[in-house]
């Protein structure tokens, strides 16, 4: 089989499962040969595969098939042109988070020390530490393989040494600690319980729901991290969520009645609302 008829073949049995059938086929034809660049594969279209490489291939085009999603066969996922290791257990990092990271590099500069809730990947603590190379960055989950992986990033991305993590239910690790931040960050579960079902296969049945689920009305953290934020905030510190793509007035809102100052949105790649920013004032 030449890579044209493998991709012509196999992208057809992606359809039902995937949005981008075409390009999960070459992500994993190009880690079955050996991790070369989909440009490689375009310049050999009519190539030959020898047998061991359709094999390789094959394998994890059964995963796939099966639902699951392509940073977890291959095991990472790039996030702000950062490499992150990914598996089960933790959250794939998302382009919708990557406008609250370009927003917070724009606002911060020095020696800040920033607190993340929710590690997954590591992707908001190890990004914002790569970009603010002098700035300091707790990070808290309450799961157990969050803080691994993330501390696994935060090695390989050369930060570790300014990151540090801990197991914590939101604030409660650092409760009694007098510890004060520059910047509480967070892409919280926001997902609503009721909609759960009907997210992707891909997404309900690989990823955390606990990563996912915010409670009735998907806001259930926003409202209990911020009601809690200020006694961890210096004044004209900042606090600054990803929201859901119909949450950012609501978000807004409670942030608003806790007492927030010069509140305001950013928009994603797709023009949605994704970032909620508040000060301290
Ligand atoms: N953006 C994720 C999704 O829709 C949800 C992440 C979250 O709940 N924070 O799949």
């Amino acid at each position: 089989m030449t890579i044209r008829e493998l991709i012509t073949k196999y992208s057809a049995g992606l359809e039902d499962i995937s949005d981008t059938p075409r390009l999960d086929v070459e992500m994993l034809l190009s880690r079955a040969l050996g991790d070369v660049d989909r440009i490689y594969i375009h310049m050999n279209i009519d190539k030959e595969l020898e047998e061991d490489i359709q094999n390789k291939f094959t394998k994890m085009y059964d995963m796939r098939k099966d639902g699951r999603p392509i940073a977890y066969i291959l095991g990472n996922r790039e996030f702000m042109g950062l490499d992150f290791h990914v598996e089960e257990g933790v959250l794939i990092p998302r382009p919708d988070t990557e406008p609250l990271i370009e927003e917070l590099i724009e606002i911060f500069a020095g020696r800040i020390q920033i607190v993340d809730i929710g590690t997954g990947s590591g992707a908001i603590t190890v990004s914002l530490a790569k970009y603010l190379p002098e700035s300091r960055v707790l990070s808290l989950d309450i799961s157990d393989k969050p803080l691994e992986v993330g501390a696994r990033n935060a090695e390989a991305n050369g930060v570790a040494d300014r990151v540090q993590f801990l197991q914590s239910n939101m604030f409660s690790a650092i409760e009694n600690s007098g510890m004060v931040f520059d910047l509480i960050v967070s892409n919280p579960p926001y997902i609503r319980r009721e909609d759960i079902k009907g997210l992707q296969k891909q997404v309900k049945d690989f990823e955390p729901i606990l990563a996912l689920d915010g409670g009735t009305d998907g806001l259930d953290f926003y409202r209990d991290i911020t009601r809690e934020s200020k006694k961890y905030l210096k004044k004209g510190g900042i606090l600054a969520y990803e929201v859901g793509h119909d949450q950012a007035e609501e978000v807004s809102e409670i942030l608003k009645s806790n007492g927030y100052k010069k509140i305001y949105t950013k928009k994603d790649l797709s023009g949605i609302d994704r970032v909620v920013i508040g000060h301290n004032l």
